[in-house]
């Protein structure tokens, strides 16, 4: 069968959700189009400085290889977290990674949980554990990583952190925050960056409308070699992502396109709810560490998780 675009080569991918075939080359030029699209409708290019928040994962690579393409790289600057979690954080994955974005012309700024929290998330795990805390791995992790990244944000004078999450991630977690009734949580997901504190940098999502399969195939037809090794942790992670996970691919996979309706119908939701809401208060700061925390706390979450693992004196 020929691609549905050019006509010419051969198809080699399906994409369901819009039910044509393509060759290896329509297919890169198509997700190059949407993450570029996205970008102009963020008006990314105008921005003077952009903070790429990497893990040397295949989404990172998909997104530090789109972005270059399409904005200045003197504007970008990569900024990777080693968590410490042994037998996971390789050396050799830090230095690929490090090459790669060399050679796309994009500063690599390394930082781990050691030097900017005082303790590796094995420490952490380690001391929660012994003092019986129910709080798995995760929450340490993407606590810690989010508070790092907004930190790094401001240092850098970032007008915008850029992660590479996907069309799956950011489906879920809006699924999850649904479930959980999370609204303020909720409600930060959307199609246009909200600040609802004065110390958060503008987070984007530039691969939010690519599927995860389309990272993934992106990645392999562009011959990156990723971090591939799954963290040891990744089992000990909630099970309820993983149910929505999988209700979710039944959907789509009954239903191609599923998604993109979801995250579709939600910025709408999320647009309207924003414009006439109480969401434009300021959010309270931390009385430890001084970060935005969320609505009638007085400490942040990172910091309670600290004092309850006893590695924080309050
Ligand atoms: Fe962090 Fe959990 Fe991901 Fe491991 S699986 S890197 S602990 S968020
Ligand atoms: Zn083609
Ligand atoms: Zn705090």
């Amino acid at each position: 069968m020929k691609c549905s675009l050019c006509g010419v080569r051969d198809a080699e991918i399906y994409q369901a959700h819009k039910g044509r075939s393509l060759c290896r080359y329509c297919f890169i030029e198509d997700i190059r189009d949407r993450v570029k699209r996205e970008i102009e409708r963020l008006g990314l290019s105008r921005a003077s400085k952009i903070v790429l928040a990497v893990s040397g994962g295949k989404d990172s690579y998909v997104l530090a290889d789109t972005l270059a393409s399409f904005i200045d790289h003197d504007k970008l600057v990569a900024y990777n977290i080693i968590e410490g979690i042994s037998g996971y954080n390789r050396v050799e994955q830090v230095i690929q990674f490090k090459n790669f974005l060399n050679e796309l012309g994009i500063e690599l700024i390394e930082d781990s949980f050691e030097k900017s929290v005082g303790f590796t998330l094995d420490q952490m795990v380690a001391n929660s554990k012994k003092r019986n805390l129910n709080v798995s791995a995760c929450t340490f992790c993407g606590g810690f990583r989010r508070k790092l990244i907004n930190t790094a944000g401001l240092k850098l004078n970032g007008d915008y952190v850029a992660t590479g999450h996907n069309l799956d991630d950011e489906v879920q977690a809006i699924m999850l925050n649904v479930i959980r009734g999370d609204l303020i949580r909720l409600i930060r997901f959307g199609d246009k960056p909200i600040k609802l504190s004065s110390r958060f940098v503008l987070r984007v999502k530039p691969l939010r409308r690519i599927y995860e399969w389309e990272t993934t195939m992106y990645a392999y037809y562009k011959g990156y070699k990723f971090q591939e090794v799954e963290c040891p942790y990744i089992e000990l992670k909630p099970t309820l992502r993983a149910k929505v996970r999988e209700l979710l691919y039944a959907l789509e996979e009954k239903r191609p396109g599923t998604l993109l309706q979801i995250l579709d119908t939600f910025d709408i939701i999320a647009e309207r709810v924003r414009s006439g809401s109480s969401f434009k208060d300021e959010l309270p700061r931390c009385k430890i560490c001084g970060d935005p925390t969320s609505y009638g706390r007085e400490i942040c979450k990172n910091c309670e998780l600290l004092i309850n693992s006893g590695l924080l004196n309050y």
